[in-house]
């Protein structure tokens, strides 16, 4: 079997609690397989990113152990590849440009009878969405706006197998509408960013937190659109804040103490099931490699 793993963390801020469990988990499938692990910083979204933050996640997954089997790769680097994907869907006539507002979007569906929901991206009513026979020419990716895609073309419910969750649907047209692909600020969408690099990478499993569960669907969706591979998919639980909700930035997770590397991973393991090691980080990456492979043949 020809393993590829990945951890694909955004340099938004340096590795938290939280972020180390998708870390540890992609990285003991990728061992328990006997796989490779590659490394890819997600800083598509360049203003979220801040500069030197990818330097301190590589050091502090280095300082866990967690070492990958090739050099980094950027996003920030692979605008090219990402605007050949947007091409061949716009030459498909299944990308469209849309210059509407956050604030037209939800007049537009306030005049629908529609509720907005509030900071979650809204299901977009289509406004810009062309009459089918209507194509745009590939000129047009010179403009500014953004661009969409669209999701009433192909059949639009995808089922998929999740490693730990079991079976899943969603109704990508209903669930989350024509979704972005390129912002009009000329930053790629992370579902087309994440669809080209895993295929280009050749991933054959991701192993990444809960809370992108929601996104899989459109990403098999634009797999379909691109004529590209499905990965395997593995969501791992995620550690809560004090509010109940994910941990992240923005509820208060601290960077992880990397002086004491084996309680970061300890803390780690224990989101992922996998019993406390006292040991050193190798031996402890060890033990934990045996019990993931043990607790996987159970699933
Ligand atoms: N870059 C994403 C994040 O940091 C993860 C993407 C993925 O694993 O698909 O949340």
């Amino acid at each position: 079997m020809n393993y590829i793993g990945r951890f694909a963390p955004s340099p938004t801020g340096p590795l938290h609690a939280g972020s180390l469990v998708a870390a540890l988990a992609s990285w003991l499938d990728a061992r328990t397989h006997g796989g490779q692990w590659l490394l890819r910083i997600e800083d598509v979204d360049t203003p979220r990113c801040s500069p030197g933050v990818d330097r301190i996640i590589i050091a502090q997954l280095q300082d866990c152990g967690l070492h990958a089997d090739a050099a980094p790769l950027w996003q920030s680097q692979r605008s090219a590849l990402y605007q050949q994907a947007l091409e061949r869907l716009i030459v498909q006539g299944l990308a469209y440009p849309c210059d509407c507002s956050r604030r037209d979007i939800e007049t537009e569906m306030l005049r629908r009878g529609q509720t907005p929901a509030r900071n979650t991206e809204l299901i977009y009513p289509g406004t810009c969405r062309p009459t089918s026979s209507q194509r745009h020419e590939l000129a047009d990716a010179a403009n500014p706006s953004a661009w969409r895609l669209r999701t009433d073309q192909t059949a639009s419910t995808v089922h998929w197998h999740d490693g730990r969750l079991g079976p899943q649907h969603q109704d990508v047209a209903s669930a989350v509408g024509d979704f972005v692909l390129k912002r009009a600020d000329g930053c790629f969408s992370y579902q087309l960013a994440v669809v080209v690099d895993d295929a280009a990478q050749a991933i054959s499993d991701v192993v990444r937190g809960e809370d992108l569960v929601d996104n899989t669907a459109r990403q098999i969706l634009l797999q379909h659109a691109l004529g590209l591979p499905t990965p395997r998919y593995l969501h791992t639980p995620l550690l809560l804040g004090a509010n109940g909700e994910k941990l992240s930035k923005q509820n208060g997770a601290q960077a992880i103490n990397t002086s004491d590397p084996l309680a970061a991973l300890n803390s780690a393991a224990a989101v992922l099931g996998l019993p406390a090691q006292s040991t050193n980080v190798p031996e402890a990456l060890q033990a934990w490699v045996a019990a993931w492979a043990s607790l996987q043949s159970r699933a």
